[in-house]
């Protein structure tokens, strides 16, 4: 069969489905793509509920400062210029997060200027710092700072999203949120931020409306999966698969089942017109909740007398769980990984398959970062097939 003829299946309609199908799709390559889910956007998926837009997985804000990958968004959506800022309930109190030199100013009003100083000075290159390597300085009053962001914004929070300490996963993790040394208090700092007005679902819709890109929902594809030598047979046909869903469920937990966390959202209606001042409160020192989001200050939707918040509670991933059952976060374990890789050597012997996504590549990305690295991946599957 001429490599032309065989068919791409592309298995997810998540960010990663959405971008490799398009890029084929433009390329001249008839795609299909097999969703397991009912709904198109992997966990972007937003819908409305009672006119405020949600995200049914949980609050996504797109930011990046990846020139290509923004343009190439900006093609099936346009930004709201939303700007993501959070704060905590720490000792009863609301102060931004990332933790910065106003939070500094309401945990520590009697010596907020000397801190500010004394921080300036350590790190006059720096505008922000891990907290595990805020936790290494020497100087007793930064101790007692990083001590007291520690214990109060990391630890117990940490500890509930992952079941594990700060210092027991890898550091990138809580860098992620790193204490910003002046009082700057949005949460991202990329060029672009936003979330698109009329939806990421309307985008994706967007992304798969091309006549040769056929989408279909509530099917799972791995049933129909074979495995032949060095190569995957789809429905007995030889084919090209594109798959970004976790590795131990395409290989039948081959080498064990990979360690998700996962999350339960509980959506509230509530009949006022604001809940809360900014888009996410985090609630660090509750014993089983992370954040509470309200989406219409994400939105910035102008809706009167209703808003929709979501509550966030963590959980170990099982499929079979009540609340826990999607895998959202890849355990950032060395122990985990390693797990992993077993999984990722074992793919590399079947030469029409290629993996992608959070969940396929077991990495914990955002979203621009899996729309570059499905550029990548579509480019490289393009040039492949040309080679073939
Ligand atoms: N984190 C924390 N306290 C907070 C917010 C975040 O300890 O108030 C830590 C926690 O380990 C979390 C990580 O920082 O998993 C990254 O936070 P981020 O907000 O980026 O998580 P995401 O939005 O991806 O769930």
């Amino acid at each position: 069969m001429k490599s032309k003829d065989k068919k791409i299946i592309i298995i997810g309609a998540g960010i990663t489905g959405a971008v490799v199908a398009r890029k084929l799709a433009e390329e001249g390559y008839s795609v299909i793509v097999y969703e397991k889910r009912d709904h198109i956007g992997g966990n972007m998926y937003d819908y409305k509920k009672d006119g405020v837009l949600i995200h049914k997985y949980g609050p996504h804000i797109f930011h990046t400062s990846k020139q290509h990958v923004n343009e190439f968004m900006n093609q099936f959506w346009e930004l709201n210029g939303y700007k993501n800022i959070v704060e905590a309930y720490v000792k009863d109190k609301l102060i931004p997060i990332p933790f910065n030199f106003q939070s500094i100013d309401i945990c520590f009003p009697e010596e907020a200027e000397e801190i500010k100083q004394k921080l300036k000075s350590l790190y006059p290159d720096k505008d922000t710092i891990p907290i595990l390597e805020l936790k290494k300085s020497n100087d007793p009053l930064i101790q007692k700072v990083a001590a007291f962001v520690y214990e109060n914004i990391f630890l117990n929070y940490t500890t509930k999203m992952w079941n594990l300490r700060p210092d027991e996963i890898d550091e990138s993790v809580t860098a992620r949120l790193p204490i910003i040394l002046s009082n700057r208090n949005t949460y991202f700092q990329d060029i672009y931020e936003g979330l698109p007005k009329e939806g990421y679902t309307k985008a994706f819709e967007r992304m798969f409306d091309l006549p040769n890109i056929k989408v279909i929902t509530n099917f799972n594809a791995i049933d129909k999966i074979a495995f032949e030598n060095d190569h995957l047979k789809f429905n007995n046909e030889d084919c090209y698969i594109v798959y970004t869903g976790p590795l131990d469920k395409l290989f039948a937990d081959k080498f064990g089942k990979l360690e998700y966390r996962s999350l339960f959202f509980q959506f509230d209606i509530i009949n006022k017109t604001n809940f809360q001042k900014t888009g996410v409160v985090n609630y660090p020192a509750d014993p089983k909740m992370t954040r509470i989001t309200e989406y219409k200050n994400m939105t910035l939707q102008n809706i009167n007398d209703i808003t929709v918040i979501s509550k966030e509670f963590p959980g170990t991933y099982d499929e079979n769980d009540d609340k826990w059952n999607e895998p959202y976060y890849p355990l950032a374990t060395d122990k985990a990984r390693n797990q992993y890789d077993k999984y990722k050597e074992f793919a590399k012997q079947f030469k029409n398959l290629y993996i992608g996504g959070r969940m396929g590549l077991y990495r914990y990305i955002n979203m621009d970062q899996a729309i570059e690295e499905a550029l990548i991946l579509a480019d490289k599957i393009i040039e492949e097939i040309k080679n073939d």
